[in-house]
């Protein structure tokens, strides 16, 4: 069964391909396979910087010819070298071209990748990642890229510390928004994580200052109010100068559990405590909602 199914693959290849083939073309798998540049990657090259354009059968096929293999190695000379890809093409024709400067794309990824993790950018993290994936051979990512990476965050690493204002991570405590003067420090806004301050913070939506509470109640798993950085929250929000509270915690049961909780222990101390609105989503379909996010919607209706 999978002697005919291959036979057949092989037949719907055409005549014009088999013959390229004896003539001493090679497909684009061996290339992959002497050059160690997988087929995603040669095609990306192709199409993206025209580095090594193959022939074509009529079909569609690749083929590459032993100039191309040559010209592959000698690009793949060039990326150890540390040249991003990008700027790899006048230098196969004129290498006395090379400067220092063309060093630079890597350092532009380089920065790239690690402003996207210190503000857990996630998307911007994986998009930079796949397309570097896509263009550069696993060791040349790895020497000029992702080796590089790991020790500029393992040196960033020694230096953060959590504010004791408001439980950011930041490398000075307290951090660049506690000490930040032009922040409204009459209102509070809470969260369950740093993630969630930063999606805030990018959103560049709220001009308050943060509290991170490091979680969030969970009786079931153990976590009570001692467990989190409420006490601290207390504090701040009774020592003069806040009018609001606002808890934008997750819409999850612990979420709306530990705004309760906080709620009510502010009660006492004569300020707003608010919540973020829950319901129809910007963009937002009806009848694509569920039964619990249209109940929320109609009852946190307001006039229009
Ligand atoms: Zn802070």
């Amino acid at each position: 069964m999978n002697d005919k199914t291959d036979s057949s693959a092989q037949e719907d290849l055409g005549a014009d391909f088999k013959k390229a083939l004896d003539e001493g073309w090679l497909p684009i798998r061996e290339v992959a396979r002497q050059t160690g540049v997988n087929a995603i990657t040669l095609r990306a090259w192709e199409r993206r910087y025209g580095l090594v354009v193959p022939q074509r059968t009529p079909k569609g096929h690749r083929l590459y010819s032993a100039e191309h293999v040559q010209r592959i190695m000698a690009i793949l000379t060039w990326l150890n070298r540390g040249v991003a890809v990008s700027q790899v093409k006048p230098l196969l024709d004129a290498p006395q071209a090379f400067t220092e400067t063309v060093e630079n794309d890597w350092q532009r990824l380089h920065q790239t990748l690690l402003s996207a993790v210190t503000s857990l950018n996630e998307r911007a993290l994986d998009d930079s990642v796949n397309q570097a994936i896509a263009l550069y051979p696993p060791r040349t990512l790895c020497e000029q890229l992702l080796m590089p990476l790991a020790r500029a965050l393992s040196e960033a690493a020694d230096r953060i510390v959590v504010c004791r204002e408001c439980g950011n991570l930041d490398t000075a405590s307290p951090c660049t928004i506690c000490a930040d003067p032009r922040r409204d420090a009459s209102l509070i806004c809470v969260v369950e994580q740093v993630g969630d301050l930063w999606a805030l913070e990018r959103a560049g939506v709220i001009n308050a200052r943060y509290h991170v509470l490091g979680g969030t109640l969970s009786p079931l798993d153990g976590v009570g109010p001692e467990d989190l950085n409420i006490a601290r929250l207390m504090e701040r929000a009774r020592a003069g100068g806040v009018t609001e509270v606002l808890l934008a915690l997750n819409a999850t049961v612990e979420g709306q559990t530990t705004a309760h909780y906080i709620s009510a222990e502010l009660e006492s101390a004569g300020l707003t405590v608010s919540r973020l609105a829950h319901g129809v989503p910007v963009g937002g379909e009806l009848d694509y909602l569920d039964e619990g996010t249209l109940a929320a919607a109609i009852k946190s209706r307001r006039p229009v």
